[in-house]
């Protein structure tokens, strides 16, 4: 009989199966991975409602699909490598890869020929974009996603291979800390005064759940002064402290008006340099813009979905302050080992292993979710419980 593969089955939204796959054979340059760890993500929540449009506007728009095995965080162990004659398989830095390697899968597959691939020096923006953790699960070898005992992984693939003194939280971690080279692109724009992000800057952060905290430690680490992180959830405001906030602000504790004051009393009238938007609240953005001082950089990274429209006055909200506004979505895959080598070097001071606050095993892959909902909750990972 056929060997089979479990994995969570994101049916159509609010719907989670446990499914059985035949395990397939591995095409040419295809790797077999078994993960260890795949973390739940903002955006599966928002997959998991049926808010699924992505890129919207851009020729790679997509919904859903559904069915699909979600996961996209991905880092896990090669069970089984079909390297093809001439060649071995290799990972990003042109290391070989063979069975038994630890490895972070990027979610991102390129096409390499389009514009985008082209010009857009390694960020994911290709015209035939295709993600692990959205691509049909009723189209074999089905296995393309993170939460699964096995994962097929494409030739072409962007693979990290990690050493034994990179844990595995570290490693589950660097898809979303590589999100963050949205602060790296702001402080490329500091070399004009007063612009960008610049050493001992004023920085909030909205929505410090796992790609907010992401932003708050890597502004902390590039240089920022105060670091105010607002949020709901007490749990994950007393979190951020131990990660670089120097104050914290609940939104159900206080009004728009009293943060913004809040942020003015600190900044002596000025208001913020940096706001970053991670809450992926439409009206936080305007809320975001009152914040910041004239001239101040707004991030915005929390919209990867369409969550809906807001009204915006051109004149008071872009002009009259003459803001910066950056919106990104999505990573650099030239930042996922840059971000892991981050997080080591500066593990000494900041326990980003801590991050991982939950572990549910593949078969509650829904357990897993609804924690992720929780405010008590930080990442929350998935992993088979099978030991091969
Ligand atoms: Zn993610
Ligand atoms: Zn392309």
């Amino acid at each position: 009989m056929a060997e089979m593969v479990r994995a969570a089955v994101l049916v159509e939204p609010g719907k989670i199966e446990i499914q059985e796959f035949s395990k397939p054979s591995l095409a040419e340059g295809g790797l077999l991975v078994k993960p260890i760890m795949a973390g739940i993500c903002e955006s599966d929540k928002h997959f998991y409602k049926g808010e699924s449009v992505q890129y919207a506007g851009t020729p790679r728009e997509t919904f859903g699909p559904y069915p699909a095995i979600p996961g996209h965080e991905n880092v896990g162990k090669i069970v089984e490598a079909r390297h093809p004659r001439d060649r071995k398989i290799t990972d990003f830095y042109g290391k070989e890869l063979h069975e038994g390697d630890r490895i972070i899968i990027s979610p991102d597959m390129v096409c390499g020929n389009c514009y985008w691939c082209h010009h857009s020096y390694g960020f994911s923006w290709c015209d035939n974009l295709r993600s692990y953790g959205h691509i049909d699960a009723s189209v074999p070898p089905h296995l393309f996603g993170g939460w699964s005992e096995l994962m097929y992984v494409l030739p072409g693939s962007h693979l990290y291979k990690i050493s034994d003194d990179v844990s595995n939280e570290i490693a589950v971690l660097a898809e979303p800390m590589a999100v963050t080279f949205s602060l790296d692109i702001a402080k490329g724009h500091s070399s004009l005064p007063n612009e960008g992000f610049t050493t001992g800057d004023t920085v909030v952060v909205f929505g410090v759940s796992p790609v907010g905290l992401c932003h708050l430690v890597k502004s902390r680490l590039l240089g920022a002064g105060t670091i105010i992180a607002i949020d709901k959830s007490e749990f994950r405001l007393s979190f951020v402290k131990g990660f670089g906030a120097t104050h914290t602000l609940n939104v159900t504790k206080t009004t728009q008006k009293e943060r913004n004051q809040f942020i003015k009393d600190l900044t002596d009238g000025r208001g913020a340099d940096v706001v970053v938007e991670c809450a992926g609240v439409p009206e936080v953005v305007i809320e975001g813009i009152e914040m910041l001082r004239q001239g101040g950089t707004f991030v915005e990274v929390g919209h990867f979905v369409d969550a809906g429209d807001i009204q915006l006055n051109p004149h008071r909200h872009l002009c009259a302050k003459s803001i910066r506004l950056i919106g990104q979505v999505n990573l650099a895959y030239t930042g996922i080992m840059p971000s892991v080598n981050l997080m080591k070097a500066n593990q000494d001071k900041y326990n980003f292993n801590k991050i991982v606050t939950h572990k549910f095993p593949l078969t509650k892959a829904l357990d897993g979710l609804f924690q992720f909902m929780k405010p008590d909750s930080m990442k929350v990972v998935l992993y088979p419980e099978t030991s091969s």
